[in-house]
C-alpha cells in the first residue's frame, strides 16, 4: 500500500544492549499471503502516550518501563515498527446484520505480531486505528480518540468481571484527525487478543472455494486454540463442537452482567470466545430483556435477549464453513454440522442457569431454580428495576436494599418468600453465602452516563483525572468501596444515555 504521507518508515533502533519491546514470533505472518496484506502502519504528525495498562504489560511479561519510553509512544502510534514484528492487515468477510459481505478485513487495524504471555498463552498484538490497508474501502483508517478510550474502559471492566475478552494494553492521541466522522480526534488503541481469527475468517476463504486454505486456516486454530481437538477422531468437527462450547458460555456471561455487545456480526465473534469489537456495546441499567442501544440496530436483532440466537446463527455460518473439512460426504458433513451444533442450546441453558444459581446464592441444583430467577427477572421487568443494583442487592438475611428498588414491594415480598424457601434447603451458612454472592453480583460496571462523562471530560477538557479514577473503579468491580458509592448509581434521569454510535 502507497504511503503517501509523506514520512518514512523507521524499523526500530533501540539503543544497542536493551531488550527488544515485544518478543515476536508471529505464527499468522507464516500462513500464505492471501491471508492477510502485509504493510505497516501509517505514521501520525503528533503522538501523545495516554494510557498504558501496566498489569496486563506484566501479564504479557514485557517490561512496563521501557513501553513508556518515547521510542515505545513511537511504536504504539505507529510510527516506529517494533523489532521483530511483521505487521499483517488480516483478510476475513463476513455477516453484516444478516447481509454476507465477501470481503470486510482489518481496515484500519494492523497486527503487529505475537507475543507469548507469562502463562504460556499466545497473544497478538494489534493496533487499532492505525492507517488505511487494502481492506479500507472508502474508510480513513483510523479511529477517533473518544471510542478509544471507550474500548480501552469496556474490555478492562469486562477482563475484571472475569469475561473472556479482547484486552487494551495503550491508548495514544494521534494529533490528527480520525474516524468516521474525521473531525473528531484520533486515537491508537493497542489491542491484545488471544486471536484476530473470527468466523468471517472461515468464511473469506469458504466463499471463494479455497478448500485448501481453509483446511490450513482449522488446523492453525486447533494447533493454535484447541490442541486437545487434534487427538479426536475427527478434529474439526471437536474445533467446532469447542467453539460452540466457549460460545456458549461467553453470551451466558454476557447476559448475567447485563452487557449488550451491540454488533454481533459474524466478523465479530471470535473462534477464540472472547468479546471483541467494542462499538456500540453498553450495559442495560433498567432489565428490559429487550434494549438496544446502538443507532443502526433499528430491528433490534442484537437486542439484549436475542443475544443467545444471534450467536447460534453466527456458529451455524461457521458450521456452514466447516462442511467440506467435516466429511467428504455432503450429507454425513451436514448431519455432523447439525448434530454439533444442536449442542448449543444445551449449553448455553446451563452456562446461564449455573451462573444465575452463583447470582441468587445457591449452591445446589433444584428443578425450580430457573422458575424462581425468571420470576425475579419477571418482578424487576415489572418495577424497571436497575438490574446490576437489585442482584448486588440481595441479601439472605435482609431486603433493607433490594425492597426499596421494587415499585411495588409485594412482588419482591413473595418473590423474596420463594427465595429463603429453597435457601432453607441449602448446606450453607448466610455468610459464607452473601460472600459468595458478593463475588459474582459486581457493584460497579461501566454504567453509559459514567463512560460518556468521562470521554467528554478527556476529549473536550483535556482532563484524564475521571478516565483514570473510573478505571481505578471498574478494575475491582466486586469490592465495595465508601468512596465510589456514585458509581454504583444508575443515571439520573436527565442523564439516561439511550443510544450508542459505532466509533470503534
Ligand atoms: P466494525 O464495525 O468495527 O466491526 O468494522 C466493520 C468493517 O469496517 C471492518 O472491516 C473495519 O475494518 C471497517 N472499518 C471501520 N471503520 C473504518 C475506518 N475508519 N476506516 C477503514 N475501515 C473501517
Ligand atoms: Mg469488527
Amino acid at each position: 500500500m502507497a504511503n503517501d504521507t509523506g514520512l518514512t518508515f523507521l524499523r526500530e533502533a533501540l539503543p544497542s544492549g536493551s531488550a527488544p519491546l515485544f518478543g515476536f514470533d508471529n505464527s499468522y505472518a507464516r500462513l500464505p499471503e492471501r491471508f492477510y496484506a502485509r504493510l505497516d502502519p501509517t505514521p501520525v504528525s503528533a503522538p501523545r502516550l495516554i494510557k498504558i495498562n501496566e498489569a496486563l504489560t506484566r501479564e504479557l511479561g514485557l517490561d512496563p518501563g521501557m513501553l513508556a519510553t518515547p521510542q515505545a509512544a513511537e511504536v504504539l502510534a505507529g510510527n516506529r515498527v517494533a523489532g521483530g514484528s511483521e505487521p499483517i492487515a488480516l483478510a476475513y468477510a463476513g455477516h453484516q446484520f444478516g447481509n454476507f459481505v465477501p470481503q470486510l478485513g482489518d481496515g484500519r487495524a494492523i497486527l503487529l505480531g505475537e507475543v507469548v504471555d507469562r502463562a504460556g498463552a499466545r497473544r497478538d498484538i494489534q493496533l487499532k486505528g492505525a492507517g488505511p490497508t487494502p481492506f479500507s474501502r472508502r474508510g480513513d483508517g483510523r479511529a477517533a480518540l473518544g471510542p478509544v478510550l471507550r474500548e480501552y474502559i469496556v474490555s478492562e471492566a469486562m477482563a475484571a468481571l472475569g469475561i473472556p475478552t479482547t484486552r487494551s494494553l495503550a491508548t495514544v492521541a494521534t494529533g490528527e484527525p480520525g474516524g468516521r466522522e474525521t473531525v473528531l480526534p484520533g486515537g491508537v488503541l493497542t489491542r491484545v487478543a488471544a486471536t484476530h481469527i473470527r468466523v468471517g475468517t472461515f468464511q473469506f476463504f469458504a466463499a471463494r472455494g479455497d478448500g485448501e486454505a481453509l483446511r490450513l486456516l482449522a488446523d492453525h486454530v486447533v494447533a493454535r486454540h484447541y490442541p486437545d481437538a487434534r487427538d479426536e477422531e475427527n478434529p474439526y468437527r471437536a474445533l467446532f463442537d469447542r467453539v460452540i462450547a466457549r460460545q456458549a458460555e461467553l453470551v451466558a456471561k454476557w447476559l448475567l452482567v447485563g452487557f449488550i455487545h451491540g454488533v454481533m456480526n459474524t466478523d465479530n465473534c471470535s473462534i477464540a470466545g472472547e468479546t471483541i469489537d467494542y462499538g456500540p456495546c453498553a450495559f442495560m441499567d433498567t432489565y428490559k430483556p429487550d434494549t438496544v442501544f446502538s443507532s443502526i440496530d433499528h430491528g433490534g436483532r442484537y437486542a439484549y435477549a436475542n443475544q443467545p440466537r444471534i450467536c447460534h446463527w453466527n456458529l451455524a455460518r461457521f458450521g456452514e464453513t466447516l462442511l467440506p473439512l467435516l466429511d467428504d460426504d455432503t450429507d454425513k458433513a451436514l448431519a455432523i454440522a447439525n448434530e454439533t451444533l444442536a449442542t448449543f442450546q444445551g449449553r448455553y441453558g446451563a452456562a446461564l442457569m449455573a451462573g444465575m444459581r452463583r447470582k441468587l446464592g445457591l449452591f445446589t441444583e433444584d428443578d425450580g431454580d430457573g422458575a424462581l430467577a425468571q420470576s425475579l427477572l419477571d418482578a424487576m421487568a415489572e418495577a424497571q428495576a436497575d438490574f446490576t443494583k437489585t442482584f448486588r442487592a440481595l441479601d439472605p438475611e435482609s431486603d433493607d436494599k433490594a425492597r426499596p428498588l421494587f415499585a411495588e414491594p409485594a412482588e419482591y415480598d413473595a418473590w423474596a418468600a420463594r427465595w429463603r424457601q429453597r435457601l432453607a434447603r441449602e448446606p450453607h451458612d448466610a455468610a459464607t453465602r452473601r460472600a459468595a454472592m458478593q463475588s459474582v453480583n459486581p457493584v460497579y460496571i461501566p454504567r453509559n452516563h459514567r463512560v460518556e462523562t468521562v470521554l467528554a471530560s478527556a476529549i473536550e477538557r483535556d482532563d484524564y483525572g475521571p478516565f483514570e479514577e473510573f478505571l481505578t473503579v471498574l478494575a475491582r468491580p466486586f469490592e465495595e468501596r465508601a468512596e465510589f458509592a456514585d458509581y454504583a448509581e444508575p443515571a439520573p434521569a436527565d442523564q439516561c444515555v439511550y443510544r450508542t454510535f459505532c466509533g470503534t
